[in-house]
């Protein structure tokens, strides 16, 4: 059973394409009125007629979030454990035909990462691998998150695509949250960007969710990687993913991220340009559409864009990322993901919170509370 991506596949993408751009301000207004806003109001507040609109999005979003998440901002890093990859996808760094060193991290430098991560403040942390099923597999995970319990309280995971019992097996292994972004809904845009691997699977990557959320998996993130189709048709599809999970799978939260498309070695450009302007936007659309679904903003984007959008909805930051294996007990740059924006300390991201009034939250969550 997967109602949540049945109802996705169901969606046509040229009718939403098409019919945002005619959004006029009336509906922009009722959109902003509604106490109830639909996915046709999130449409209305992300097209270009709501560009007038922005301040009072900004204050009926920034209303929200104060009234259901008070002043905190969770605070995370991503752990990358391994960057071996078995796809080809040709916006990424780890792509597998980019000749770059290779490397997975042993038991004894996952510790030393966990040691330099904790020193750093975090207990909360996101372990991010290339998709390489047979080396960096559910063997090598169960391994990983023996020495990482001991380390944090709050544990993602952002790696392939797993099946309903290996997500059940790493739940009991420790796993809070899961990400697996879609990328792009369009589904011939998807196949142009993915040429080689499991990840080709377009429909096993939208399935991931009904699993993840018929596994228990307490946190089910999703979203779209903005530049790879057009955006707002996109993030019209994020959202409604959300939508569909919260109504399905109630008893898991949901987690949505806006990750834009970055620099990396031998990266294709961006084919839909999201503005700062824009992305904001979004960002309030999201909030007024999903009041309790946490809203995740990474260092790929800059100290000034992370500080003003703060306020506004975000509630989930992570900080002092690096996207190589090893990169936070040695310091030496080998191979990043993709470049990082924000290459503040946390120290430095917290104070910037605090003079805007909000707390950051290191922990939130106690290891074995719930699990
Ligand atoms: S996006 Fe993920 S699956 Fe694709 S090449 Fe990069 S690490 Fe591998």
């Amino acid at each position: 059973m997967t109602p949540v991506a049945d109802a996705l596949k169901h969606v046509n993408w040229e009718d939403i394409r098409l019919s945002i751009p005619a959004t006029t301000p009336q509906a922009v207004q009722r959109a902003l009125a509604t106490s109830t806003p639909g996915m046709s109001d999130f449409m209305a507040l992300i097209s270009p007629a709501a560009e007038a609109f922005l301040e009072p999005m900004a204050q009926k979003a920034h209303q929200l979030t104060r009234r259901y998440f008070g002043n905190a901002m969770s605070m995370f890093v991503p752990l990358y454990l391994s960057n071996l990859c078995a796809n080809e996808c040709s916006y990424c760094g780890f792509t597998m035909s980019n000749r770059i060193k290779r490397k997975t991290l042993d038991a004894e430098e996952i510790e030393q990462e966990a040691l330099a991560i904790k020193q750093m403040g975090f207990r909360h942390i996101l372990i991010v691998t290339g998709e390489h099923e047979t080396k960096v597999g559910m063997t090598y995970f169960k391994k990983a998150l023996a020495i990482l319990r001991r380390h944090f309280d709050y544990i993602m995971m952002e790696v392939q695509p797993l099946s309903c019992a290996e997500y059940l097996s790493l739940r009991k292994a420790g796993v809070s949250g899961v990400l697996v972004y879609q990328e792009t809904y369009h589904r011939r845009c998807y196949a142009q960007y993915h040429l080689r691997g499991t990840k080709k699977d377009f429909d096993w990557r939208l399935e991931t969710a009904d699993r993840l959320g018929q596994a228990g998996i307490q946190k089910i993130g999703v979203g779209a990687l903005l530049g790879l189709a057009d955006w707002r048709t996109d993030s019209t599809f994020a959202a409604l993913h959300a939508a569909l999970i919260q109504k399905h799978y109630w008893r898991s939260r949901c987690s949505i991220a806006f990750p834009r498309l970055r620099p990396c070695e031998g990266s294709a450009p961006p084919s839909s340009v999201i503005t700062d302007k824009q992305l904001v936007q979004l960002i309030c659309a999201h909030r007024i559409l999903h009041p309790q679904a946490e809203l995740s903003l990474s260092t790929r984007e800059s100290s000034f864009f992370r500080d003003n959008v703060a306020t506004l909805g975000i509630t989930s930051m992570s900080a002092a990322s690096q996207t190589q294996p090893g990169g936070y007990s040695n310091t030496e740059t080998q191979l990043s993901q993709f470049d990082t924006e924000d290459t503040r300390s946390p120290a430095q991201v917290a104070s910037a919170l605090q003079s805007r009034g909000i707390e950051p939250v290191w922990q939130d969550w106690l290891a074995g509370f719930g699990g």
